[in-house]
């Protein structure tokens, strides 16, 4: 008779092989099924390489990253605070670095050696790594169909993640997975990618602001705030600022809203303080070109385009320049308006909104509402959220949640703390 694991997982990414190394170390037969022929790919090239795996922040103000209610994700991350998974990883050998910003990550190591670890976890303590296993059907009770085979198991825990950067296996595999059970889905969206503006930047390629901030305006909709970075790309505007609000304009796009982002590309200056600035600089240097003025506060590719939206020659001489010019100057660079008509494709999107909807799912145990044993983790989830190491904690956090419940479920004890290295919650 054919052996049926305690517990299969399928995808082996950062989601699955958290919940699998977990699961192990609960005392759980576990076997991870994964379609590529190496696990943890995306995760290997999370952070540039180098992975920023969490972000030191309280439950609270990172339930605030995500696009989901708050009230819904907030049990799961004062259970998995960042000191948790900060724990979690040390205990696989993975020592943290947390950064000015806060972002987390490996020291001594990169993404890769945070994959490594994981599977060295997973070997040691007698779980088993089938790649070139692509799922293709489920069956529950659970029977798993693959292409070329099937196999059976008590316990299923779906972490097929998202839908971009196909090549690493994340194809979206997913949504079909839980249609054909009947389970309520939400397309595919680009949730952290570039924007296209209507109109052409091309000649400001290659331009970047260190800091901005930014409101998208949807029509309809509650603005939505985000600061950062801001990169001019080829055909796309980008940085971290951007890709923050990618998510919500990709939604107003899709439901043929009018989506304009506003950039205030000096937001420690207010109003009276660049009016003073520009005094000074009529007084100091009268014969400068406003252009080359400009270039104090941005880039002088962009100061020039900047005098061309707001109607002034960037050559006029300081001395020169009317009260009506400057004021239409300050305008601009403190609310540039771009018309957004599209985002970067769904394969270059660092992570997918979009997934098995929330409903379907108890995120307390991350349990499936109507299929017991089945079990969901990381990016296949209708949840995503901004850059900074939230998505990977996500994966993290639901991952290991998903193995806890399936080890309680059996009757193992899934909290004994060597395991999992709880720590206290915070708020
Ligand atoms: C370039 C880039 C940089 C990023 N940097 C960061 C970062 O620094 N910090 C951060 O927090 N997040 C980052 N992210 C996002 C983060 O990588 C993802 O949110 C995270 O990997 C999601 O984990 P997951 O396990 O849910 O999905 P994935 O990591 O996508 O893993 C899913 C796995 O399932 C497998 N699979 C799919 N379908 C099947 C099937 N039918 N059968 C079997 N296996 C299947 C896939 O091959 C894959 O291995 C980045 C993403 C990208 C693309």
């Amino acid at each position: 008779m054919q052996d049926v694991a305690d517990l299969a997982v399928i995808g082996g990414g950062a989601a699955g092989l958290a919940c699998a190394a977990a699961a192990c170390r609960a005392g759980l037969d576990v076997v991870v099924l994964e379609r590529t022929d190496r696990c943890g790919n995306k995760l290997a090239v999370t952070g540039g390489g180098k992975g920023n795996f969490t972000h030191a922040e309280s439950p609270r103000a990172m339930a605030g990253r995500f696009d989901c209610d708050p009230r819904l994700i907030m049990p799961l991350l004062r259970k998995f605070p960042y000191q948790n998974i900060i724990q979690f990883f040390s205990s696989l050998g993975i020592e943290a670095r947390i950064d000015g910003d806060g972002c987390v990550w490996p020291r001594g190591t990169d993404a890769s050696g945070i994959r490594d670890a994981l599977l060295r976890e997973i070997a040691t303590s007698g779980g088993s790594v089938k790649t070139g296993s692509r799922v293709t059907g489920l069956e529950p009770g659970w029977r798993i169909r693959m292409a070329d085979g099937s196999t059976a198991a008590r316990n299923v825990c779906l972490a097929t993640g998202g839908a971009s950067y196909p090549r690493t296996g994340s194809t979206g595999d997913g949504l079909a997975l839980c249609r054909s059970l009947g389970l309520k889905t939400v397309d595919w969206f680009p949730a952290l990618a570039s924007l296209k503006t209507k109109d052409d930047l091309s000649e400001l390629a290659g331009v970047t602001q260190p800091r901005v901030d930014m409101t998208l305006l949807v029509a309809g909709d509650e603005p939505r705030v985000a600061d950062g970075h801001f990169i001019f790309a080829h055909a796309h505007v980008s940085g971290s600022s951007v890709l923050n609000l990618c998510g919500y304009a990709a939604r107003g796009l899709a439901a043929g809203k009018t989506v304009v982002l506003r950039v205030n590309w000096v937001p420690d200056r207010r109003a009276s303080d660049l009016a003073d600035e520009f005094a000074a600089g009529r007084t100091k240097h009268p014969k400068k070109q406003l252009g080359t003025f400009l270039g104090a506060f941005v880039a002088r590719r962009l100061a020039v385009r900047l005098c061309a939206m707001a109607g002034v020659p960037a050559e006029r001489i300081l001395a020169e320049l009317t009260r009506a010019e400057q004021e239409s100057i300050v305008r601009q660079l403190a609310s540039t308006e771009f018309l957004i008509v599209g985002t970067e494709p769904m394969d270059r999107a660092t992570v997918t909104g979009g997934g098995v909807s929330l409903d379907e799912v108890d995120l307390k145990t991350m349990r499936a509402r109507r299929f017991p044993g089945l079990y969901f983790a990381g990016e296949v989830l209708d949840v995503w959220a901004e850059t900074g190491g939230y998505n990977l904690h996500f994966a993290w956090a639901t991952g290991i949640m998903a193995a806890e419940s399936v080890a309680a479920g059996l009757g193992h004890d899934p909290n004994r703390p060597e395991q999992f290295g709880h720590v206290p919650a915070s708020a």
